[in-house]
């Protein structure tokens, strides 16, 4: 039988016994904060064991998604353990009990009908204390007492040994079933669990029978294919085996049972099958949480390939052959092949370009533990193994384990709190107590009213007194006393909405008889709402009735922004697709976050097309309203569900016109109108995968529009140029000052480069652009990127730069002239030889490269060939003479070595060069003015021939 086939065979068993038929829940269920993953098929039942809801069946059966982190070290060594697998399940609340779900259980086994298995195969365990099944296997099924084992309470009870350990709460016996191997072992198949009882303190009597008895079991899919079809292991089942065929493939090496190999295929196999369902629903390879656990399978996976050759991602080669196999029960695989195979690239390319160095570490970490007799793996080794190489230290933990190495988790921990990181799953807080606690358990729930209303009044519930933790319940407070502790208010009804759904808490007022206390943030406990400010004045009494006032101006501009958060969201899907799913939010007064997932940076045409989507649904006035529908109605009308989300039931679903649908429970405009405007500040990365906008919207927005106006037509001002050109001309500005900062620090070889900008402008303060915004804005975008300054501060930088400009350029002036020696000037004091123009001149201060820049400015711009001769004294005992000649003139046999000859002779010193330009030095700056006398009168008598 084809594990297809078993698991459509087993839901249609328990359908036939009156079981609801429940599709599986996510593997990641952020709904459940006690679990990363969800671990069996009871888990999305969890509330409708407890009675916390609803029951629209008392029966269920299902096939879950599951995922075991607990199981991972024995992944490729048992042949009955995966991460990933599924678990079949059938389900009674309050309804059938121990006798039928034996029953069942036997009948599917080993009917005919159904599985067919010869029972002599089959062997079973209970409770030592359950007589109740033990009689129900031995007299009604007919199984002999041999094949009836009794255990104990870690073994079969569940919680494991709940009895005498706790904790108190609903728990019960179970009862598992085996099959026999060819070779005499046994597998646990199926295991069903009797929820029967709620402890209550130590034993003894510390079992009460509970008033409604449940019963959960969990079959194994895979466990049980593999004894139908005979094979020696899960892994060679029929949708497994195929995907253990194409790793050998991939990694070209011949797949064999026992070898070091083969288990290495096995847990890639596994691995990659996790990996992609759990990829398939947006939970990336990261630090902390789900993301780390997928990070983990990765990359042992990818030590696997690496341990037998590979040097580069192969895994993500395996994603369209897990999708294939499991195409029958989960089609939605195929539809996101190639995220999953991206980002499953990405993470072993990410891994293996710092593996090897890694391993290298490793090996020698080993060799000196071997050397110096050392057993355990130094956890700061470990975490900065981890940091520098991306080691995860459970990996290294694995590696070391080979070794006979123990490791040292706490200094491990130690060593990345020190770095201000946790990494690995994090621990739950399970018992909390505290005011918070007591209050939750006395009033339970706070009536929410602030979906129609902003005031009310309102019974005192509780008033706490202090930071959390040194926090204390009191019956009345005074203003005096209280002073400028933090103080909580409980009420029974309010209209202030708590933070919840990454929306933030209402700010506003509770006042009554003689006392004043100012909300500065409201939060959620539970069912509660929780006021959190100051007592401004008078005394405030628990029990007193109060009026509930929120700022309203403050919730609108929270309403607009969360408004737009919806909007954007479809803006997005429809921009970049299904996949570019909603990964976290905040929306704060005019302010919103968003993080979604997508792989790449958005492109500019990409978010002008979001643009251009939003501003349309803003403009387009479209009605928002909110209804409480069935989770099956919102699904049928198309409401946007996130993978892994918990929803009520009924559920609180926000319509926007015709284009969007959410289920959310935020406080929303009545039109999109309403939101004015959304003004989008910036698009990043926050981790592998996941991209975050953060954006504006009313008011803030506006005024963020006119600062843009502003620094546009103040930086273009500055700059003397055009919006257009704006981005351009600051980046000349920028070359500008890096070359200036090359010359003034006597590095630069280059002549001084034009000044950017318009000489001596002021921007005028008032002033705002008056082309379109959007060019404007694209403007600023690309300067800001440009200078690196964030938008605001583009104005003030220009400004500053340029006054860097000026400064340089005037230092380079000084260095040159001692004055304000100019070309210009040059060529003013110049006289007429002939038809030579002749400038012979000292330059104090200039050093020779600035002044044969001068000399080649002065020989360009000449119209009629030049003799130019220049001294300058550099130091008090150090002159530099240089002279040059137009080629015209050296045509004419004129040559500037012969004239600096004796010109240099008076100045102590002596030099050459070629006929056109040449250099020389003297010691005897004194003597220059009398040289400079001489190089004319040279010229002069060297025209004459
Ligand atoms: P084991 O002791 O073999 O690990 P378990 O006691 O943890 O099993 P349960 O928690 O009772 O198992 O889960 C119910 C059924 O799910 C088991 O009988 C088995 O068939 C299957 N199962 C449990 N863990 C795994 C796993 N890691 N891989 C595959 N199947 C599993
Ligand atoms: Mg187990």
């Amino acid at each position: 039988m084809n594990t297809d086939e078993l698991r459509e065979k087993y839901l249609s068993f328990f359908q036939s016994k009156g079981c609801h038929r429940q599709g599986s829940d996510v593997l990641v269920p952020t709904w459940d904060p006690s679990v990363l993953f969800t671990p069996a098929g009871m888990n999305q039942f969890k509330d409708h064991f407890l009675g916390k809801v609803k029951l629209d069946f008392t029966k269920a059966t299902t096939c879950q998604k599951c995922l075991r982190t607990g199981d991972i070290d024995n992944v490729g060594r048992t042949a009955y353990h995966h991460t990933f697998f599924e678990m079949l399940g059938n389900f009674s609340f309050g309804d059938y009990f121990k006798e039928e779900a034996i029953h069942w259980a036997w009948e599917f086994l080993t009917d005919k009908k159904w599985l067919a298995i010869d029972p002599n195969r089959l062997t079973v365990t209970v409770y030592k204390e359950d007589e109740e099944a033990a009689g129900i296997w031995n007299e009604k099924i007919g199984l002999p007492t041999n094949r009836i084992a009794r255990l104990e309470e870690d073994e079969n009870f569940w919680p494991a040994s709940a009895p005498s350990q706790g904790p108190d709460g609903v728990c019960g016996p179970c009862s598992e079933i085996y099959f026999q191997l060819d070779n005499g072992k046994t597998v646990e198949i199926w295991n069903l669990v009797f929820t029967q009882f709620n402890r209550v303190g130590n034993p003894p009597d510390n079992l009460r029978p509970l008033p409604s008895k449940n019963i959960d079991t969990g079959m194994g899919l895979e466990r049980t294919a593999s004894v139908l079809q005979g094979v020696p292991s899960n892994f060679h089942i029929d949708i497994l085996f195929p995907i253990v065929k194409a790793a050998a493939e991939v990694c070209g090496v011949k797949y064999e049972y026992d070898s070091d190999a083969g288990r290495r295929l096995r847990r890639i196999t596994d691995h990659v099958r996790a990996c992609t369902f759990a990829i398939h629903e947006n939970v990336y390879p990261g630090p902390k949480k789900a993301r780390y656990v997928i990070k983990r399978l990765l990359r042992r996976a990818v030590l696997d390939g690496h341990q037998l050759g590979l040097r580069d991602p192969f895994l993500y080669q395996l994603v369209p052959v897990v999708a294939q196999m499991m195409k029958g029960p989960y089609p939605e695989l195929g539809d996101t092949i190639e995220r999953v195979q991206s980002v499953m690239k990405r993470e072993e390319a990410d891994f293996l370009s710092t593996l090897d160095g890694g391993l290298e570490r490793i090996q020698r970490m080993f060799s000196e533990m071997d050397s110096s007799s050392k057993v355990m793996v130094d956890g700061r080794e470990a975490a900065s193994l981890y940091q520098t190489y991306g080691v995860p230290p459970e990996l290294l933990q694995a590696l070391a384990t080979e070794r006979n190495f123990t490791f040292d988790w706490d200094s491990y921990r130690v060593a990345m709190d020190e770095h201000g990181e946790v990494s690995g799953d994090d621990q739950k807080q399970l018992f909390k107590t505290g005011p918070i606690e007591t209050l939750k358990e006395a009033v339970q729930k706070s009536d929410f009213l602030g979906y129609e209303a902003t005031t009310s009044k309102a019974v005192i519930k509780g008033i706490i007194l202090g930071q959390p933790k040194e926090d204390s319940l009191v019956g009345s407070l005074k203003a005096s006393t209280a002073k400028n502790t933090m103080v909580r208010i409980v009420l029974d009804r309010t209209p202030f909405y708590g933070e919840s759904g990454g929306q933030v808490g209402d700010k506003g007022t509770i006042q009554g008889e003689g006392f004043v206390f100012q909300v500065t943030d409201t939060q959620r406990a539970g069912d509660l709402v929780v006021h959190v400010g100051t007592l401004l004045s008078g005394e405030v009494k628990a029990g007193a009735v109060a009026e509930a006032i929120v700022d309203t101006s403050n919730r609108d501009a929270i309403r607009r922004a969360h408004s737009a958060t919806h909007i954007l969201h479809h803006a997005l899907q429809t921009t970049l697709g299904g996949h570019a799913q909603q990964q976290g939010s905040k929306v704060d007064r005019d302010w919103l976050r968003f993080d979604f997932s997508n792989q790449e940076s958005l492109t500019e045409d990409q978010l002008k097309k979001i643009e251009e989507i939003t501003n349309s649904c803003i403009e387009q006035k479209a009605p928002v309203s909110w209804k409480l529908v069935t989770l099956a109605d919102a699904r049928k009308e198309g409401a946007m569900m996130l993978f892994g989300e918990k929803y009520p039931d009924p559920v609180r679903m926000v319509t926007m016109g015709e284009f969007s649908r959410e289920l959310c429970g935020g406080t929303h405009l009545d039109n999109t109108q309403q939101v004015q405007t959304l003004e989008i500040l910036s698009e990043e990365s926050v981790s592998a995968g996941t991209r975050r906008i953060t954006a504006l919207t009313g008011s803030r927005a506006a005024e963020h529009r006119s600062m843009v106006e502003k620094v546009v037509h103040d930086a273009s001002s500055l700059l003397g140029c055009s919006a257009e050109t704006l981005a351009e001309t600051a980046g000349n500005l920028v070359t500008a000052i890096r070359k200036l900062k090359k010359m003034t620090s006597g590095t630069g070889t280059e002549a001084a480069p034009e000044k950017v900008g318009k000489q001596n402008a002021s921007p005028k303060p008032t002033g705002s652009y008056s082309g379109s915004y959007s060019l404007a804005r694209n403007a600023l975008r690309q300067v800001s990127r440009a200078i690196n300054v964030p938008m605001e501060e583009v104005g003030k930088r220009i400004q500053s730069l340029l006054s860097d400009q000026d400064a340089m350029h005037h230092q380079l002036s000084n260095t040159a002239t001692g004055s304000t020696i100019t070309v210009e000037d040059l060529l003013n004091m110049s006289e007429m030889v002939g038809d030579v123009r002749l400038i012979v001149a000292e330059t104090p201060g200039a050093n020779p490269s600035i002044m044969r820049q001068w000399i080649d400015q002065l020989r360009k711009d000449a119209e009629t060939p030049v003799a130019v001769l220049l001294g300058s004294k550099l130091d008090a005992d150090k002159v530099t003479l240089i002279a040059a000649i137009s080629p015209a003139l050296v045509a004419r046999k004129l040559n500037a070595g012969k004239w600096i000859g004796p010109v240099a002779a008076v100045v102590g010193g002596g030099g050459g060069g070629k006929p056109d330009v040449a250099q020389a030095g003297g010691k005897d700056p004194e003597k220059l003015t009398e040289a400079l006398a001489t190089a004319k009168q040279t010229f002069m008598d060297m025209m004459k021939f």
